[in-house]
């Protein structure tokens, strides 16, 4: 077999220097290729560049017919060179015609050689274009000769990437810069247009060609070496790990790092005659690719954490910070990131925000609660994303349709920026209505109240002009927390939250952890359908220490004030008597043991699990309160789990069904003169909300943004007529599964604003 004259180390050395040459790049080009044939001893070099369009154009060719140069070009996927760029894999065959894919071009004159290799132009993952050589003879090319073409490959990339070839075509023309669209899922809602700063930025590599091959293999041992004990140091102290870095992630990346076949290639790589770092660029070119093929998740996942790896490796060689630098995190900034923990997002500066877009991680995941929290656009399961964007790139953040404009063209731009124009108008509006009392025309004065889980919800309670904190999820803090939250800390936290708002009472809701909302600390249990399953207060009456030392610390913390706490996904008045009881006694607990008590304690139960509708006179009798949670309500009565989207909007929440039931809940209520609020989604709806009114609701809770929309939907609404509409709605008893349409059309007709 014969080997490439001179090496891959000759023939870098070569490039570099032509690259220094001080002429057009389409000379450059041309020299290229006329020394990649000469150290390959092929007869033909070509470089095919991926355009924007999605063809590839050929842009250089040393041995092929040169009139074809900027004349051929096939689509991704068409003849050998499609396949490989398609694929992102190398081909190398002795017979190119007898390959299925083979699709003769006459113009270039190829039909006289036989052997073909070809490999992809890789950069981030992403195929920039195709590089190949060919041989009159048939010959079989050796791995190494596919390798040092894969080399060789990188230094294309660069030299397209870098805009070097804008003399020749626009480079706007290029794939790698062509506007994108993605849709992901939505996760909050709002537009933000801005400039992608990726959270953990991508090293630049410059030096690609290595002047001394043993220092350069120096310097990786050492670096690998230094990431190591940096990740060894992590899993060794789980106290300081940001609450995205659990231990078991950490786990799985100190394997690959330790990972005997990922440090061979990468010596490989250098001895090949790059540098560390363009070794490990090179390394994780190839699995990058290959991770674009899998279809495996668990193989997925293992590809995506060798990406991490070679991300943490390069900072550590280049001496970059691993993620962004917060304090210049440039205006408009657009986050994305493949996943983050919610620690990290609260450290970029709120203010210069505009959005977040993840690659991973949907509505549910830790990060978008704080994302929620702090009003951040964002949208989730994006995959491919990063791959395509560079910091800096323009972004459009389509938080309530889940769409992503990458370089957005002008019109989309501006589509958008009117569309944020708008949504600011509006704004302004909801916030000038913040001291306006919630009254309808006919004079029936409604309670608005507000859903908070996080510390950073509290000044929205005075923006907005909440009556209250009707719902505080606390599970959010434990969610976000390292590991259980000690009592002191609980109690520092409550009251810290109750002090956010001295003048507003708050109705902490315990621990409603299980389903969907899991510690990362707690051991995990699988269960066949997690939503039905140990969950809120079950777990807290089977581990009653739990729940009393969530308790307690409430207790503690509500000292000489009005206290109300509620028991989520209550089942049966027995349960609600048991954590009552619960509830005294650490009542008692604290008087005895000489701390001030609250001055008041209210105890209030969710109703959330439908049993509880067919004992509606005796919980409104027992409880202080009442609460409805019409996200688990509505999913319970339904059998259509709320996170499943094949599910969730199967059924409406305005259907005759739910809102007979919910109407039920609310009679009960003034029957036993217990006082019911509805703190679900729906109640945050202006049409939903418009409906609950109807139904006999005075009382809402909702999250902030819906604050300012549901209050405008009550001013101009005559309470009494919609009573008597939405009644003869559902007197009609006609079957229909939805009265939306019916009572959006009368609300149209009444001009109040949806
Ligand atoms: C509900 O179920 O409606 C509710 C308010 O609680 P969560 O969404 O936290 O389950
Ligand atoms: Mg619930």
């Amino acid at each position: 077999m014969r080997s490439a004259l001179g090496g891959p180390r000759l023939l870098l050395r070569r490039l570099r220097e032509i690259s220094a040459e001080s002429v057009s790049a389409q000379a450059r080009l041309d020299k290229i290729v006329v020394q990649i044939a000469a150290n390959m001893v092929a007869e033909v070099c070509s470089v095919y560049v991926l355009r924007a369009d999605q063809r590839l154009e050929l842009y250089a060719t040393e041995g092929l017919n040169r009139e074809a140069v900027h004349q051929t070009t096939m689509h991704s996927g068409e003849g050998l060179v499609g396949l490989i760029a398609k694929s992102a894999e190398p081909l190398a065959l002795s017979e190119a015609q007898e390959h299925p894919a083979f699709a003769y071009k006459p113009e270039t004159g190829e039909e006289v050689y036989h052997s073909f290799l070809g490999v992809p132009i890789l950069r981030g993952g992403n195929t920039l274009g195709v590089l190949v050589v060919q041989n009159k003879v048939r010959r079989v090319y050796s791995e190494e000769e596919i390798e040092a073409l894969q080399t060789t490959a990188m230094l294309l990339a660069e030299l397209i990437a870098s805009g070097e070839l804008q003399a020749i075509e626009d480079p706007r023309d290029l794939a790698l810069y062509r506007p994108a669209t993605l849709r992901g899922s939505p996760m909050v809602e709002g537009v933000g247009l801005g400039h992608v700063l990726l959270h953990e930025p991508r090293v630049v590599v410059k030096q690609l060609v290595a002047e001394d091959i043993s220092g350069e293999l120096g310097r990786l041992e050492q670096a690998i070496d230094a990431m190591r004990a940096a990740i060894d140091e992590l899993v060794a102290h789980g106290d300081r790990m940001g609450a995205g870095e659990h231990r078991e992630v950490l786990q799985t990346v100190r394997m690959v790092a330790n990972d005997r076949g990922w440090v061979r290639r990468l010596r490989e790589a250098v001895m090949s005659g790059l540098t560390a770092e363009a070794a490990v660029e090179r390394v994780q070119n190839d699995a990058r690719a290959r991770m674009q093929r899998q279809t495996d998740p668990y193989l997925r996942d293992r590809l995506h954490d060798l990406d991490d790896i070679a991300n943490r490796l390069l900072h550590q060689l280049t001496g970059q910070s691993y993620v962004a630098d917060r304090e210049s995190v440039p205006e408009n900034a657009i986050i994305v990131a493949r996943t983050m923990g919610p620690a990290a997002l609260l450290d970029y500066d709120r203010k210069r925000l505009r959005g977040l877009v993840l690659e991973e991680g949907g509505p549910t995941s830790h990060v978008a609660i704080v994302a929620r929290a702090l009003g951040v656009a964002t949208v989730g399961l994006v995959p491919g994303l990063i791959d395509i964007v560079e910091t800096g790139d323009p972004i459009i953040v389509d938080g309530s349709t889940g769409e992503v404009h990458v370089r957005p063209q002008p019109d989309v731009q501006s589509a958008y920026a009117e569309k944020a124009r708008l949504r600011a108008r509006r704004q302004e509006q909801y916030a000038r209505l913040r001291d306006v009392p919630a009254i309808t025309k006919d004079g029936v004065q409604i309670a608005l109240h507000m859903n908070a889980g996080l510390a950073i919800d509290m000044p929205h309670v005075h923006e907005t002009g909440a009556a209250s904190v009707g719902l505080f999820r606390t599970e959010l803090q434990f969610m976000l927390a390292p590991r259980f939250p000690r009592m002191d800390e609980q109690h520092r936290f409550y009251k810290a939250v109750l002090d956010a708002a001295p003048d507003r009472p708050i109705t902490f809701r315990t621990l409603d952890i299980g389903s969907d909302k899991i510690l990362p600390y707690m051991a995990k249990i699988e269960e066949e359908n997690p939503a039905l399953g140990w969950r809120a207060i079950r777990i807290g009456l089977d581990r009653p220490g739990l729940l009393r030392m969530q308790i307690r610390a409430m207790l503690k913390a509500g000292a000489d004030r009005d206290l109300r706490i509620m028991f989520p996904m209550i089942a049966n008045v027995a349960e609600f008597e048991a954590a009552r009881a619960i509830a005294l006694r650490e009542l008692d607990h604290i008087k005895r043991h000489d701390y001030s008590p609250p001055r008041s304690l209210r105890l209030g139960a969710m109703v959330e699990v439908p049993s509880l509708l067919w004992e509606l006179d005796l919980i409104a009798e027992r409880a202080d309160f009442l609460s409805v949670g019409s996200n688990d309500l509505v999913q319970y009565m339904y059998a259509a789990d709320r996170d499943n989207t094949r599910v969730s909007k199967r059924y409406d929440n305005l259907s005759p069904p739910v809102l007979r039931a919910l109407e039920r809940v609310a009679e009960a209520g003034r029957r036993a003169n217990t006082p019911v609020t509805l703190c679900g989604e729906m109640g945050g709806r202006p049409l939903e909300a418009l409906a609950l009114l109807a139904i006999g609701y005075r009382s809402l809770s909702m999250s902030p943004s819906a604050i300012g929309p549901v209050k405008s939907m009550i001013l101009n609404v005559d309470l009494d007529e919609a009573q008597v509409f939405l009644a003869t709605l559902l007197a009609a008893d006609d079957g229909a599964p939805s009265v939306r349409e019916k009572l959006r059309d009368y609300a149209l007709s009444r001009n109040i604003p949806l």
